[in-house]
This record gives structure tokens, C-alpha cells and sequence, in this order.
């Protein structure tokens, strides 16, 4: 069970997540920014771990790109970086995330045709490869992996099957999946991933990674759309540099990050992580249902690592209060976000136990003032 201090909460949010006092400690000292004992010692080694968890088969086809910011820089800098000038993106969205996709291409000037299947149905899979073949102008295809909008688990093995029989370029958003859910990027002919620190690696929130196929990013030099976010750049200066990043990085942030991913390793790498979050959510949902909560989504749908439940009918329901008095018994849940239904969603990610889920049913049936 999480150890906490008597103010403390549990984040049972999409982000940033519930560290463990380990992660949080490794931040309390200051660092030199262009020493060995940094960039060789601990950023290189986290490029190459981050390409270990995405490739086991085949880490040597991929490298890893580490960029400031939250999620959404990671995100923009490879949809920005790796679409040629010519080029034309195919978005599958089915949420907020992946119509944030669909913005920054529109933001970027990026020829681009969305493919909307609505908030509550995966990404339609005919309509996907019907495209394609009828449009060969389509050159790269963006899909987000776990909405996180609902907690949809996209069929990211059959889109990229589709894909990459027709020969494009697959880029996927894997902010809330990558590290908490098994994947290996090269047996799916996955080009590009993006993650973040604090996501299902459990650090602390101030950078995202790249992981890209080197020989498609060898190809992308001059295409960045934007400096700061230019992932080719980024990745010329970590390899030349042995690790250093363009402009100040995130250094606590970095170390904590490096331990996080040591803890990773010592649970059992992302199959115990993904039983463990399985098992949070698999006890979240019996519990909830046993107290008359119904999920948004059908089960076939759901993802370990959130869910969403619709609000209860009773008049006097009111989110803001239920939130109050569940952080006052110490657990932080998220509003909803599908458009049409009232509903709120809790993670099971990050530094949180299946008993930790016990308890927090515990208090939410003392928290149901409606009944
Ligand atoms: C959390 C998340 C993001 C955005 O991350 P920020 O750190 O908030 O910028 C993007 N995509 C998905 C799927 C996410 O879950």
C-alpha cells in the first residue's frame, strides 16, 4: 500500500501520477548539466532502457529522443519533426487526445484528413484501409494508443498491420500506455512513440521521449516545423553529445526519472506492471459496480489503466462535492470528459496497489451523500 503523509493524497488521474517516496527523493540535490557523471551516466542510460521497453526484439532499428516539456511537446516535435514538407497525415481519433492530434497538424500547416469514429467506438478499421489505398498522397498515419478521454485500448496491432501493409509511416501516442501495457514497436512496424516522464513509468512530470526507427529519422533533417521541438536536432546533439540535450534540461526531473525506471525493473519490468494496474482496475470496476456506478464503456473496451463511470442520476449528485469529500479522505479522482455524458473517470496507474483500491471503495460508499 502507498505510504503517505498525513496531508497527502492519492492521484488516481491520467497524469501526473502517484510516485513512491523513492522516485521523490531522487530529486533532492542539484546537478552540473554537461558532466559525464549526467549525460553518460544517466541520460544515455535512460535512452537506451526507453528503447529496451519499447523493442525487446529489435533495439538496435530505434533510438530514443528525450525532450522538455509535458506530453503534448513530445507529441508535437514528432508530428512536427517527421512528416515531410509534402507530406499528408491521416488522424484516427476518437477523443480529446486524438483530436489534439488533429490540431496540431492544423496548427503546423500540415496537410492532414481526420478520421472521427466519436468518443464511444475504436478507430474504424475498413474505412482505414480503404483510405489508404484510394489516397496514395496519404504518406504517414497518427493514432493514439489508450484514449485516454475514456480509457479506450485502440487496436493498435490491427492499425498498424493495415498500415504498414501499405507501406506508411506509423506514429502513435502511447502517453498513457507505454511502460504499464506490453509492446514491442518493431514486430508491429510502429515508426515513431511518444511517452512521458509521468505517465506508467512513474516519474515526476517535465519531459517526454521519442522513440523513432533511425533509419525513417535519418531522412527527417530539416523538416521540423519549429526549432525548440526539432527532434532531429534534439537526437543529433544526444548522440554527438553523449547525451546532452539542446538548451537547460530538466535535471531532478531526469534523475528521478532514471530511478523510476530502476523501480520498474525491480517490479518486474511492464508485465508486472501491467498485471499489477490490471488488477486495480479489474478490483476498481467489480467494486464500483457492487455500489451501483456503471462504466461509460462496454468491457471489451476497457484499458488498465482508466475508467470511466457515469454520474449517478440522483438530483442531488454533484461532482465538486463528491470530489471534496473524497480528497478529504485522501484520493483525487478526474471529471469526465466525453461530450454528451455526465461522468468522472479513475485512474489505476502509477504508484497505486490493488489495496489501495480496497480502501478507496471504502470511501467512496462513506461518500455517497445522494443515497
Ligand atoms: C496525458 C496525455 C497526453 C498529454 O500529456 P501532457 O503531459 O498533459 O501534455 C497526450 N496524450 C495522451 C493519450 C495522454 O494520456
Amino acid at each position: 500500500m502507498t505510504d503517505l503523509n498525513e496531508n497527502d493524497y492519492l492521484l488516481l488521474t491520467p497524469g501526473p501520477l502517484s510516485t513512491s517516496p523513492t522516485v521523490r527523493a531522487a530529486m533532492n540535490r542539484d546537478w552540473c548539466t554537461w558532466d559525464d557523471d549526467y549525460n553518460v551516466g544517466v541520460v544515455t542510460p535512460i535512452r537506451e532502457k526507453l528503447v529496451q521497453l519499447a523493442t525487446a526484439s529489435r533495439p538496435d532499428e530505434y533510438t530514443c529522443v528525450l525532450l522538455q516539456g509535458s506530453g503534448t511537446f513530445s507529441v508535437e516535435s514528432m508530428i512536427g519533426s517527421t512528416i515531410p514538407p509534402d507530406g499528408k497525415l491521416l488522424v484516427l481519433a476518437n477523443g480529446a487526445y486524438g483530436n489534439r492530434l488533429a490540431q496540431i497538424a492544423a496548427r503546423l500547416n500540415i496537410n492532414h484528413i481526420v478520421h472521427d469514429s466519436g468518443e464511444l467506438a475504436p478507430p474504424d478499421l475498413m474505412r482505414l484501409g480503404e483510405t489508404l489505398s484510394d489516397d496514395p498522397g496519404i504518406t504517414h498515419v497518427v493514432v493514439v494508443h489508450n484514449e485516454t478521454t475514456t480509457g479506450m485500448m485502440n487496436p493498435l496491432e490491427d492499425i498498424a498491420s493495415i498500415v504498414k501493409s501499405q507501406d506508411r509511416v506509423l506514429l502513435v501516442d502511447s502517453m498513457s500506455a507505454f511502460g504499464g501495457v506490453p509492446l514491442d514497436v518493431a514486430e508491429l512496424g510502429v515508426d515513431y512513440v511518444v511517452s512521458s516522464a509521468n505517465k506508467c513509468i512513474q516519474g515526476v512530470p517535465g519531459f517526454g521521449f521519442v522513440i523513432g526507427r533511425v533509419a525513417h529519422m535519418k531522412q527527417t533533417k530539416g523538416w521540423a516545423r519549429s526549432l525548440s521541438l526539432d527532434i532531429h536536432d534534439q537526437w543529433q546533439c544526444m548522440e554527438h553529445g553523449r547525451g546532452k540535450w539542446r538548451y537547460t534540461s530538466p535535471t531532478h526531473v531526469v534523475h528521478a526519472f532514471y530511478q523510476a525506471l530502476i523501480e520498474l525493473e525491480e517490479e518486474g519490468g511492464v508485465a508486472a506492471r501491467h498485471a499489477r494496474y490490471t488488477e486495480n482496475q479489474r478490483r476498481l470496476v467489480t467494486g464500483m459496480e457492487r455500489l451501483g456506478f456503471r462504466c461509460v464503456l462496454p468491457v471489451k473496451y476497457h484499458s488498465p489503466i482508466i475508467t470511466g463511470f457515469r454520474s449517478p442520476e440522483h438530483p442531488d449528485y454533484e461532482f465538486q462535492r463528491f470530489y471534496g469529500l473524497l480528497k478529504a479522505q485522501g484520493f483525487v479522482i478526474y471529471p469526465g470528459k466525453v461530450t454528451g455524458i455526465a461522468s468522472f473517470r479513475i485512474g489505476s496507474i502509477g504508484h497505486v496497489f490493488p489495496e489501495d483500491i480496497d480502501r478507496l471503495l471504502i470511501a467512496i460508499q462513506a461518500s455517497m451523500y445522494w443515497e
